[in-house]
């Protein structure tokens, strides 16, 4: 018999969205509780051009942070709107690779 597991995150615990360069593998962190500003045009390491040959992933990648930014005060109840979720947000990961 096969089991699989599912691997799922809440809301709560999405902290920030970090840029990864695939050139140099430096890291940028935006965490979500701070204001998101202008994303890197290019890697900060290696000074790859990140967003000159993909003009529209930035405005993309700004409305993905504010949509997980609205869902999280949702989430938390902090929404006036929208009250109380009878139900939770989770998202649903792949698992870890085994060893
Ligand atoms: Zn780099």
């Amino acid at each position: 018999m096969t089991t699989q597991r599912k691997q799922f995150i809440s809301l709560g615990e999405i902290l920030a969205f970090v840029l990864e360069c695939k050139n140099c593998h430096a890291q940028t962190v935006n965490p979500l509780d701070e204001k998101f500003s202008q994303l890197p045009g290019k890697c900060p390491n290696c000074e790859r051009d990140f967003l000159k040959s993909h003009p529209s992933t930035d405005a993309k990648l700004k409305q993905i942070v504010d949509l997980v930014r609205e869902l999280k005060k949702v989430d938390k109840q902090e929404d006036e709107e929208a009250g109380h979720l009878p139900f939770l947000i989770l998202i649903e990961i792949a698992p870890a690779p085994q060893d």
